[in-house]
């Protein structure tokens, strides 16, 4: 990480990104941190990302009541200092009806428009997920109130590989649907290590007359026992040629970062070459891997081209 943080003066000399981005369109993820050292590392990444030209940087809600706290001076902090658009992750749990809606409007008249309507999940300990009696119940309650407001452009979550309390897949994308329907117009994928399963989802939304932009989730893996505890709370698998990569490498040795920038390139060279036109990047506050997934798609293009 330090090198990376001293080494942002050096990119910029080097003319790293004087071109602009290729056609793939990126939007990063980042999280609100929490530790002063976090922030500033953080911060130093964003110099990095907003070189990249993401066409959105997107901050994350915390299940604990981060939405108001934690998300929303870290989303106008970033679209102000960086002027990238930035998108707000919000939740049906951690907020009353009335809370949330004034948040939003909080949100508006900050500037930031964009969002990203979840449901979000219980506490770990907290069981399966109930409706809070005074709040909204799943993601699609929460689309409906956001686009009645007027003004904002609404994300919503999909699930290639269907999400875990799902009934059926086949519920699964109804229920996708419904969010388009009520007025959401980009379906972000949680992140999925099969990229023909992504490819597939693909052909499903089209195929179910889903009228959205899809854009597929991509998790650079900087460290592979937090994925796997990751993928164990969100449903999505772990395949058994990825494990068998990661088998008896160290945490935070250079090999494990080389295969983890293979893995996560050759997935981003996949997905662009099959005509994916938007990506969305779970960086965790990282950017190491990202930055090699903007390296990969500018070559991408040079490829395409000659
Ligand atoms: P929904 O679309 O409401 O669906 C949740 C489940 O309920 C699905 O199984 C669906 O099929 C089912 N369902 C829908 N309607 C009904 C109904 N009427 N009756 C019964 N079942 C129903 N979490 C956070 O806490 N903070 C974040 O910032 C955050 N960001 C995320 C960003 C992305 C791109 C993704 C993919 C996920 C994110 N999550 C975040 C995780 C998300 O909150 C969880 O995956 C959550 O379990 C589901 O959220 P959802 O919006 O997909 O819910």
């Amino acid at each position: 990480m330090s090198r990376i943080r001293t080494s942002v003066n050096r990119w910029r000399a080097a003319g790293w990104l004087d071109e602009p981005l290729p056609p793939v369109r990126l939007s990063i993820e980042v999280f609100p941190p929490k530790t002063p050292e976090a922030a500033a590392r953080l911060w130093q990444n964003l110099e990095l990302f907003t070189a990249a030209r993401p066409r959105f940087l997107s901050v994350t809600c915390g299940a604990g009541g981060s939405g108001a706290e934690g998300t929303f001076p870290l989303a106008v902090a970033i679209q102000e200092r960086t002027g990238v658009p930035v998108a707000a992750h919000l939740t049906c749990a951690f907020a009353s009806r009335a809370e949330i809606d004034a948040l939003l409007e909080r949100y508006r008249a900050a500037g930031i428009t964009r969002i990203v309507a979840l449901r979000g999940d219980p506490p770990k300990a907290g069981g399966p997920y109930r409706p809070r009696p005074d709040g909204y119940a799943y993601a699609v309650d929460l689309v409906r109130a956001i686009v009645g407001m007027g003004g904002f452009e609404v994300s919503v979550a999909c699930y290639p590989e269907v999400h875990p309390e799902a009934p059926s897949a086949e519920f699964d994308l109804d229920n996708l649907k419904r969010k388009i329907e009520a007025g959401a117009v980009r379906a972000i994928g949680q992140y999925c290590f099969d990229t023909d399963r992504i490819l597939r989802f693909r052909e499903a939304i089209v195929r179910a007359g889903i009228a959205c932009e899809f854009v597929p989730g991509i998790m650079p893996i900087h460290s592979f026992s937090q994925i796997r505890r990751f993928s164990e709370a969100c449903g999505a698998g772990i395949p058994a040629w990825l494990a068998d990569l990661f088998d008896g490498v160290p945490e935070g040795s250079a090999l494990h970062g080389m295969i983890a920038a293979t893995v996560v390139s050759e997935q981003v060279r996949r997905l662009a070459a099959a005509g994916i036109e938007a990506m969305h990047v779970y960086a965790l506050n990282r950017a190491e891997l990202p930055l090699a997934i903007v390296q990969v798609l500018k070559a991408a293009r040079h490829g395409s081209r000659s």
